[in-house]
C-alpha cells in the first residue's frame, strides 16, 4: 500500500478468484502466520505436519490446500480428511461449505458412526452424490472401507486434523492405517496439531514423504496471550456452589465446562437448569442424532452454558466462547491447553479457571505451569470483564 507497510495478504497466495471471494466474505483480512508458513507449499502438493496453537487457523490451511488443487471428477472421492470426534467432522465439512460458496461443482460428505450406514453408502454409490471430498471419523470411515462403500484408489489429498489423537489411540490409529493403507502411495498428506510430541511426530512422518515440518518446540509459544488462567482450590462438595457464584458473576457470553465422565455431565448440566441456567450437555452417551443438534445449539449462540466431557475439548470452534471452566481438572497438559484453547480463538480474549481438588490434580497444574512456563494464579475475587 502507499505507507509502504507491506503484509501478507491472501492474495499473495495466487489463489483460485473463487476461492479469493469466500475468504473475502468469511472476512479474513490477514493470513494467520501457520497460515502463511504452510498454505504456499501445501497448495503446491508438498507435504505438511503442522504444528500451531489453538484458534490460529489450521483448518483453513487444509480446506484451502484441497480447494486450491481440487479437481473434480464426478464419482471419485480425491480428498479423504480424518478427526477424532463427529462434531469435530462436522465442523470441518461445515468449512468446506463455506469456502466452497462460490465452487458450486464441489460436493463434501460428512461420515461418522452412531448414524445409519445406509445413507452413507447411497450417497457414495451414487454417481451424482459421491463427494469429491470426504471428511469423516476414523471407525464409521473404515467401515465405508472395508466394505467397498468408499474407493480410495483415486485419493490424492490425505489429511489428519487432531492428528497426534488419533495416531496415538490404538484403535483409531489401526482405522486410519487401513484407510490409508486403502489410498494410492502417492498423493499429499498433510496432519495438524496444537500438540505434537517428538514421539508421535515420528509416527506421523511415516506416513509423508519429505513433509514441510512446522513445529513448536519452545512450548512456551503455545500459550494463548489473550487468555488470562486461574485456578480454585475447593473440596469436591464446594464445586457446584463455587460453579453457580462464578456463573453468576463472569460476564461470559458462552462457557464451556468440563467434566471427566457422561455420569457427571448429565448431572452437572440437570443440576444447572435446575438452577435456570441456559445449559446443555455433550458426551458420547447421547443419540448420533442429539449431539450434532446440540452442537448446532450451542455454536448458532441458543445456548449458552455447555457442560461437556473431553470429546469436546479438541478442534471445536465456536467463536463466542470467552470463558472455560475445568470443573473437574483435566488429567494431564495436553488436555488442559487444548480445553483452555476453546476460549480465545483467533487470539481473541478469554478465560480459564481450573477446579483443583486433590494432589493429582495440583500436580497436572504444576505440570502445565512448567511446561508452558505460565503463571495460573489462585482466581482472584474479581476480574475486570473488559480483560477477558
Ligand atoms: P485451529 O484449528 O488452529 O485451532 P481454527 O481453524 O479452528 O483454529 O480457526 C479458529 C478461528 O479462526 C475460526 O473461527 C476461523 O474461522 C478463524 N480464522 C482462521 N483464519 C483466519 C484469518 N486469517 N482471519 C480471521 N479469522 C480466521
Ligand atoms: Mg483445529
Amino acid at each position: 500500500s502507499y505507507v509502504g507497510i507491506h503484509s501478507t495478504g491472501f492474495r499473495d497466495f495466487l489463489l483460485k478468484p473463487e476461492l479469493l471471494r469466500a475468504i473475502s466474505d468469511l472476512g479474513f483480512e490477514h493470513p494467520s502466520e501457520v497460515q502463511q508458513e504452510c498454505i504456499p507449499q501445501s497448495i503446491l502438493g508438498q507435504d505438511v505436519l503442522c504444528q500451531a496453537k489453538s484458534g490460529m487457523g489450521k483448518t483453513a490451511v487444509f480446506v484451502l490446500a484441497v480447494l486450491q488443487q481440487l479437481e473434480p471428477v464426478d464419482g471419485e472421492v480425491s480428498t479423504i480428511i480424518l478427526c477424532h470426534t463427529r462434531e469435530l467432522a462436522f465442523q470441518i465439512k461445515n468449512e468446506f461449505n463455506r469456502f466452497t460458496k462460490y465452487m458450486p461443482d464441489v460436493r463434501t460428505s460428512v461420515f461418522y458412526g452412531g448414524t445409519p450406514v445406509k445413507a452413507d453408502q447411497e450417497i457414495l454409490a451414487d454417481k451424482t452424490k459421491c463427494p469429491h471430498i470426504v471428511v469423516g471419523t476414523p471407525g464409521r470411515m473404515n467401515g465405508l472401507t472395508r466394505d467397498k462403500s468408499l474407493d480410495g484408489s483415486k485419493v490424492k489429498m490425505f489429511v489428519l486434523d487432531e492428528c497426534d489423537k488419533m495416531l496415538e489411540q490404538l484403535d483409531m490409529r489401526r482405522d486410519v492405517q487401513e484407510i490409508f493403507r486403502s489410498t494410492p502411495a502417492h498423493k499429499q498428506v498433510m496432519m495438524f496439531s496444537a500438540t505434537l510430541g517428538k514421539e508421535v511426530r515420528v509416527t506421523c512422518k511415516k506416513f509423508m514423504q519429505n513433509p514441510l515440518e512446522i513445529y513448536v518446540d519452545d512450548e512456551t509459544k503455545l500459550t494463548l496471550h489473550g487468555l488470562q488462567q486461574y485456578f480454585v482450590k475447593l473440596s469436591e462438595g464446594q464445586k457446584n456452589r463455587k460453579l453457580n457464584d462464578l456463573l453468576d458473576s463472569l460476564e461470559f457470553n458462552q462457557v464451556c465446562i468440563f467434566v471427566k465422565s457422561v455420569a457427571r455431565a448429565t448431572e452437572l448440566d440437570r443440576l444447572l437448569r435446575e438452577c435456570n441456567f441456559p445449559s446443555i450437555a455433550i458426551h458420547s452417551a447421547l443419540d448420533q442424532a442429539e449431539r450434532i443438534n446440540r452442537y448446532k445449539m450451542f455454536k448458532n449462540f441458543e445456548k449458552r452454558i455447555l457442560v461437556a466431557t473431553d470429546i469436546f475439548g479438541r478442534g471445536i470452534d465456536v467463536e463466542r466462547v470467552n470463558v472455560v471452566i475445568n470443573y473437574d481438572a483435566p488429567t494431564d497438559a495436553d488436555s488442559y491447553l487444548h480445553r483452555v484453547g476453546r476460549a480465545g480463538r483467533f487470539g481473541t480474549k478469554g478465560l480459564g479457571i481450573t477446579f483443583v481438588t486433590n494432589d493429582e490434580d495440583e500436580e497436572v497444574l504444576k505440570k502445565i505451569q512448567e511446561r508452558f512456563v505460565v503463571a495460573i494464579p489462585d482466581l482472584p475475587e474479581h476480574i475486570e470483564a473488559s480483560t477477558y
